[in-house]
Parts: C-alpha cells; sequence; structure tokens
C-alpha cells in the first residue's frame, strides 16, 4: 500500500485571507473608508485605522476584486490534489458572519440552486462545487485506471449538539432547506473513540457516492442550508459549524515499465505487476460566525450559543497554533478534547495531513473590530 510522504511544516497549513467586495449596505454608510491596504506580493495586508498600524503577512491575501475561480485556484484546487495524492487535507472558512464564509467555500445563494443542473458553472460558484466538478473529471480520465470509492458525511454543530445533515428529513425536503434541528431532528449524535480506527461520531451516516451528481446534490442540500441571505433561512446557520467529509479511496494495478528493451524488476521479463492503494480524506468546515457577542448584554439562547461558539472556536484556535508549531516528525501536545468541533477533527488535522484556512473579512470599517480580531487569529496560525 502506497502511503503519503511525510508532510513539511511548510505545507501543513496555508493561511489564506480572503476580503470580500462591499455591500450594497455598507456602501450606504457615510463614513466609507478603506482600511486595509493589500501589499503587492499578495501576501501583506496593511491595517490602517482608529490610530493602529498593524502589518500582516499571511501565505496569500484574496483582495476585493478577486473572483471565485482564483479562489479555487488558491485554496481548493491545492485540496484536491492533495486529496488525489493521499494526503488528509482540510478547508477552513473563518470569519464573523456575513465576511463571505459560505459564499467562499460554496457559492453565492443563487449559484448554490444551480449546482447539480447541467450547463457552465457560475461566476459565482464557490470552491466546493468546483472541487467536485474536476475531482470527477479526473475520475473520468482515470490517468492510473484506477478504481473509485468515494463516502462523504455532512454534519452540523450548534450548541455542542452534532446532527446529520445527511439523515432523512422529518418533515419532506421543505423546499429543500433543512430544519434547525437538521435531519432526524431530535437527538444528539455522539462523539465515539475506536481503537483502531479513531474518532468517529456515533450513527452518522456514510453515503456511499456513486456518481458526481449524487455527490452535488447532497452539496446543495447542506450548503442551502448553509446561505444566509435568504429570509426563509434557518437563522441558526451562523451560530453553528458544517462539516462536510468526502473520504476518496483510489486503488489501481501499477506495471512495470519496459528499460534498455527488458521489463524492470522481473528476471523472466515478464511485467511486473503492484497493486497501490491511496486514500484520503477531505474536510470542508464552514464555522460559525466567530463575533464575540456580548456576554453581559446576552441571556438565554443568545448566550447559551455565544458561549458554545466561543469554547469551540478557541479550542480549534489552540489546536491550530500547537500543529503550526509542531516540529518535523515531534507532536506537541494538542488539545483536539477540548470541543466536540476540535475532537471530530482530529483526523483531519493530525499526522500527514495538509489544512488551509481562509480567513474571511468584510472592507468595511464598520466591521474593523471583528476584522482586526479575524486577522489576528488567523496571524496567530501562521
Ligand atoms: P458568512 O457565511 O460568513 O456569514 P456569506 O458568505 O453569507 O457570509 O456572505 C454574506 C453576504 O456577502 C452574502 O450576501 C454574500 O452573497 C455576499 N458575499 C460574500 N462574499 C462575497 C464575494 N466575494 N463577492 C460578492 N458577494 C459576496
Ligand atoms: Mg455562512
Amino acid at each position: 500500500n502506497e502511503t503519503a510522504g511525510f508532510v513539511n511544516h511548510a505545507d501543513r497549513l496555508k493561511v489564506v485571507v480572503r476580503i470580500r467586495p462591499f455591500l450594497k449596505e455598507e456602501l450606504k454608510v457615510r463614513k466609507r473608508k478603506h482600511y486595509l491596504a493589500v501589499g503587492e506580493d499578495y501576501k501583506h495586508l496593511y491595517v490602517m485605522a482608529k490610530n493602529e498600524d498593524k502589518e500582516f503577512q499571511f501565505d496569500e491575501v484574496l483582495d476585493m476584486e478577486t473572483e471565485q475561480t482564483m479562489a479555487y485556484d488558491t485554496i481548493g484546487e491545492p485540496i484536491l490534489t492533495n486529496i488525489l495524492n493521499g494526503y488528509n487535507s482540510t478547508l477552513m472558512a473563518y470569519g464573523q458572519t456575513g465576511s463571505g464564509k459560505t459564499f467562499t467555500v460554496f457559492g453565492s445563494r443563487n449559484s448554490i440552486d444551480t449546482i447539480g443542473k447541467t450547463g457552465p458553472l457560475l461566476s459565482e460558484t464557490g470552491v466546493v462545487p468546483r472541487i467536485i466538478e474536476n475531482l470527477f473529471e479526473y475520475i473520468q480520465q482515470n490517468p492510473k485506471d484506477a478504481k473509485f470509492r468515494i463516502t462523504t458525511s455532512f454534519l452540523q454543530i450548534y450548541m455542542e449538539q452534532i446532527t446529520d445533515l445527511l439523515a432523512p428529513m422529518p418533515f419532506g425536503e421543505n423546499r429543500g432547506t433543512i430544519s434547525s434541528r437538521g435531519g432526524t431532528g431530535s437527538k444528539s449524535l455522539t462523539i465515539k473513540e475506536d481503537p483502531k480506527t479513531g474518532i468517529f461520531v456515533h450513527g452518522l451516516t456514510l453515503k456511499k457516492i456513486l456518481n458526481k451528481e449524487e455527490l452535488l446534490n447532497i452539496v446543495k442540500r447542506g450548503a442551502r442550508f448553509r446561505s444566509t441571505n435568504s429570509t426563509t433561512m434557518n437563522k441558526n446557520s451562523s451560530r453553528s459549524h458544517a462539516i462536510l467529509q468526502i473520504f476518496v479511496e483510489q486503488r489501481w494495478v501499477e506495471t512495470g515499465e519496459a528499460i534498455n528493451g527488458d521489463l524492470a524488476g522481473d528476471s523472466d521479463g515478464k511485467p511486473t505487476k503492484k497493486r497501490s492503494h491511496r486514500k484520503a480524506l477531505m474536510t470542508i468546515v464552514d464555522l460559525a460566525g466567530s463575533e464575540r457577542v456580548s456576554k453581559s448584554g446576552s441571556e438565554g439562547t443568545r448566550l447559551a450559543e455565544a458561549k458554545a461558539i466561543n469554547k469551540a472556536i478557541s479550542a480549534l484556535g489552540n489546536c491550530i497554533v500547537a500543529l503550526s508549531k509542531k516540529k518535523n516528525g515531534r507532536n506537541n501536545y494538542v488539545p483536539f478534547r477540548d470541543s466536540k468541533l476540535t475532537r471530530i477533527l482530529t483526523e483531519s488535522l493530525s499526522g500527514n495531513s495538509k489544512t488551509i484556512i481562509c480567513a474571511c473579512v468584510s472592507p468595511s470599517i464598520i466591521h474593523f473590530d471583528e476584522s482586526l480580531s479575524t486577522l489576528l487569529f488567523a496571524a496567530k496560525s501562521m
């Protein structure tokens, strides 16, 4: 069995910042002032406001003009390439509500509605449908003549409750939306640990994917739920984390090539055959809005939500910092156990894995404080 090679520290974590364009409401505000400047290298980001001048450096900064195709090239294509090469790979969208996480990961509301329909992709189609299109294009070309096995799961964590987004809907599909409790509704799934296979979510649907349309439809169903710019949408979507996992397995037979007229590796001249096997887990995380809900001003559900999100996000931050400090080969202690989010991500983030964080920010000065805190989170991960 083929195992993916050792991952360098530099390849392990990539931090990208995306600045979305101004929204209509933000343009109405009189104090429309640019406070973010992107360096010519598209790595530096300068923050100038409130007597605070700060300079950041990231792996890449995607400015307001960035098209979805460019976003795909920066954060999607590397994920797909890693997966096909056998590396577990994770893409995480981080940022306050309204900063463009879902737009980046799944696409605009409009484009989400067209997922799975034939015809060219829309310019607003997000990274995940593009990854799927390209994955299946690769499978069709199939340069190694491999057998592919693809399985997927899709879950949500809301207030530390895990729900299965692939479970049948209790009251039908309801125009493609998913109830606030997710699929089966009532009960929260539990996280278990198997001594052999590691951490898993007990009872979570693992769907075997037979064709592209099936996978696109699963993504569409979940993505509709995540897009916030519709009045009928579930208000909790910005308060919950969504985790889509796509497990890609390839099996193929390698035949020894002829060298100097002979066939390599076999003395009697017959072609050598070697069975190869590659598997990798792709994890896409659309995180809950990172904004700090003020504890003094909130009560009841809002306060509980805020506490759950703050806990999960700070646990995630601690894990990422521990992982990014990881010296080649040497394991730091990574506090995966501190939240359900990080427990579920244990396999995705540890070992020979590669992670891309896409930190999303608004260009409007109205959101200065939240954007700065997002950038500080992202910079801490570098
Ligand atoms: P989040 O998921 O972080 O809460 P959304 O992805 O829902 O934020 O984005 C908020 C709004 O901004 C949506 O109306 C979305 O269509 C729009 N938007 C976000 N990013 C972009 C972008 N790069 N280009 C155009 N519109 C965007
Ligand atoms: Mg969203």
